[in-house]
């Protein structure tokens, strides 16, 4: 049987359909963002519904076939909206739950709406309305239109959600009808798939995280060299990926010259080659010249989901509930830790600025990595909150990006990947620190575990161990600045 999750993962990759058919012990396990987007897509679908006064649910049974008898059911005792309607067909060995389907207004088709947490269409989501309409037609249904509900990211809460203003629906019935020979020929390649004994192999081109991180990564890309042609995929098409492969090149430094055009991957290509570390002291010089003590290290971690938590929000708006300061008061001195951690379910806005602005002075620089992301939030605190406006823009003023030196190659390494994330940079920079130690080690699960953290039903042993856990990794993140800037101002 062939499932609509199936289909679109074919869709993705053949086979990724076939391993997570038959090798769900070689998967790994789902990341916290990816986790937290099936969660957002929950949410937003419970919203959906009340769109719609007059549905009915036919799902949520624990058990397809009632579901499927349910939907039955519902369809012959006239239902005019039906929310989750299951419908399998062996004959043609497809399986498909639909999120609501609705009678058109002249009685005579079946509307599907596709329920989705983004705020923009994508390419996947007209595959996964056309596998529906088509398992839909092999039930014998009239299919009218298809539309996909998404999140209006213009939305901002005030109160109660409205649903009606938190979601937009589209029409994109053209968009679906142009997919629909390509999706029947699709199915016919997918159940084929389904019939082989043996894994099939694929080419690895770049669709291991697109559209969605395909859990099998470890499992496919073993083997594959450390210094590889996927570490400057990015910067080529498919078309280049599949002649390199064809001329039987994965190492990086057999591609040939010239293949490459992007700069960072052709200075890349020759770190690798070289094997020596580049640096531009001069630069360098003249970019930390421009700090002035005292020194903040900052860094925020934050929350952001499809539906606003509280008012004045926007939908993906993001809330910073914690932060680590590492303040240097003069050169030489030694580095004093700060930090915040909110513990209520509340907005931490409040909390989180009075902490702040009992430590900082008028005086001084912000240290940031990626400084965007940090004036981002302050910018968003700044608008919603007049009161701590000028709190705010002032920290915006004085804010440094430490990543940018190295976005800049004034240090360039082989070992930074071509990439200038502090995950990359610190284990070459300072390699006695590492997030490897710590039970949260990226910044998606500590967004996560804020949930868990502020939930009054969670165990309270539990969330005291969470709570440290969150202090010390994003203490990390600071603390790597502070040993960067270090090693750079020793240059
Ligand atoms: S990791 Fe990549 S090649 Fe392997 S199944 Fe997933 S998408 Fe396909």
């Amino acid at each position: 049987m062939l499932t609509k999750s199936d289909f679109l993962k074919f869709i993705q990759c053949p086979k990724y359909l076939w391993l997570a058919k038959f090798r769900k012990d070689l998967a790994g396990e789902i990341d916290a963002g990816t986790q937290k987007m099936f969660d957002d897509g929950a949410e937003v679908e419970k919203y959906a519904y009340e769109l719609f006064t007059d549905g009915v649910m036919a799902g949520g049974n624990n058990d397809f076939k009632t579901d499927i008898s349910k939907t039955k059911e519902l369809l012959a005792g006239g239902a005019k909206t039906i929310f989750q309607p299951t419908f399998s067909n062996f004959n043609t060995n497809l399986y498909c739950r639909c999120d609501i389907i609705k009678l058109s207004e002249d009685n005579e088709s079946w509307d599907i709406y596709e329920v989705k947490s983004s705020t923009q269409p994508k390419d996947i989501h007209f595959y996964d309305l056309a596998f529906q309409k088509i398992c839909l037609e092999k039930e014998g249904l009239k299919v009218g239109k298809a539309y996909l509900i998404l999140v209006n990211n213009q939305y901002v809460r005030n109160g109660d959600i409205e649903p009606e203003k938190l979601l937009k629906i589209e029409d994109v019935n053209n968009e679906v009808e142009e997919k629909s020979e390509e999706v029947k020929e699709e199915i016919v390649e997918a159940l084929k798939i389904l019939e082989l004994k043996e894994e099939p192999s694929v080419t690895i081109l770049k669709q291991c995280k697109n559209p969605y991180e395909c859990s099998y990564i470890s499992h496919c890309w073993e083997g594959i060299p450390e210094e590889s042609i996927y570490d400057v995929a990015s910067g080529l098409s498919e078309k280049q990926l599949a002649i390199l492969l064809d001329m039987g090149i994965i190492n990086l430094t057999d591609i040939p010259e010239g293949f490459v055009k992007n700069e960072k991957f052709i200075k890349h290509i020759e770190l690798v080659k070289n094997g020596q570390r580049e640096i531009q002291k001069a630069e360098i010089e003249s970019e930390l010249a421009s700090l002035e003590y005292p020194l903040y290290f900052i860094d925020y971690e934050t929350f952001g989901g499809a539906v606003p938590l509280f008012d004045g929000l926007r939908p993906y708006e993001n809330i910073p509930f914690q932060y680590s300061l590492h303040v240097i008061e003069a050169p030489n001195a030694e580095a004093k830790h700060y930090e915040f951690l909110e513990k209520e379910y509340k907005d931490p806005t409040k909390d989180l600025y009075e902490s702040l602005n009992n430590i900082v002075g008028e005086k001084g620089t912000f240290i940031s990595w990626n400084m965007s992301f940090e004036k981002s939030c302050n910018t968003g605190i700044a608008s919603r909150n007049p009161e701590y406006k000028e709190f705010f823009e002032g920290m915006n003023e004085r804010m440094f990006d430490l990543m940018m030196i190295f976005k800049n190659g004034y240090v360039a390494d082989k070992g930074f990947k071509a990439s200038a994330s502090l995950k990359k940079v610190l284990p070459v920079m300072v390699p006695h620190l590492s997030y490897k130690e710590l039970n949260i080690q990226e910044g998606g699960t500590a967004s996560v575990s804020w949930f868990t953290l502020t939930d009054e039903k969670v165990d309270k042993e539990e969330r005291e161990h969470l709570y440290q856990d969150m202090l010390k990794y994003c203490e990390l993140d600071t603390l790597a600045m502070v040993e960067i800037w270090k090693r750079l101002s020793d240059l």
